[in-house]
């Protein structure tokens, strides 16, 4: 293993039996360099360098990224906090589909989700949350959870889904771009 440097970015390499080059870049925006045996470090460097663009934007998502404590208490905190907050803002709109649409959510849960920002059973009614969207804007949650209501009435993404999505939240589009940023 070794530290080189590709124009401004520095990375470990480590070379074995592997096929391919892999580059990784780590939460905490170092970048890890695994590539075979036969090839040159000169080469890898190269290699590397074209992949500058996409290194460098990966950095700036994993700086972005809030860190959740590794700590079982404080994150246990964090989860109960998240949970208030997002039952908090989920209140209006679960009086709202009670009423309207006579469907209710039967449990809320809040966990560490690394796919999806939120998913609902519609057979259970229970709607999980992403813990990671503590760190998102307001906008951005309530729409999670509209989206999450709108499941315990079309439970797939048909379009009788989102004709409902629309109908209760019109600029959807943008929060999920949003939060997608
Ligand atoms: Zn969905």
């Amino acid at each position: 293993m070794g530290i080189w440097k590709a124009g401004s970015i520095v990375f470990t390499l480590s070379k074995s039996t592997r096929r391919s080059v892999g580059i990784t870049v780590k939460k905490d925006g170092t970048v890890h360099v695994r590539a075979p045996f036969w090839l040159s470090t000169r080469e890898v460097i190269r290699m590397v360098s074209s992949k500058a663009a996409w290194i460098e934007a990966r950095q700036k998502a994993n700086a972005k990224e809030p860190v959740l404590p590794s700590d079982k208490a404080e994150l246990a905190l964090l989860r109960k906090e998240a949970s208030v907050k997002f039952l908090d803002i989920a209140a209006p709109r679960v009086e709202h589909f009670r009423k309207k649409y006579g469907v209710e959510p039967k449990k809320w849960t809040v966990r560490i989700m690394n796919t999806r920002w939120g998913s609902c059973s519609s057979a259970t009614g229970r709607i999980t949350l992403n813990l990671k969207l503590y760190f998102k804007t307001d906008p951005c949650i309530d729409y999670v959870i509209v989206h999450e209501l709108c499941h315990l009435i079309h439970p797939d993404h048909g379009k009788g889904f989102y004709a409902l999505l629309e109908r209760e939240l019109p600029d959807w589009k943008l929060r999920r771009k949003e939060l997608k940023a």
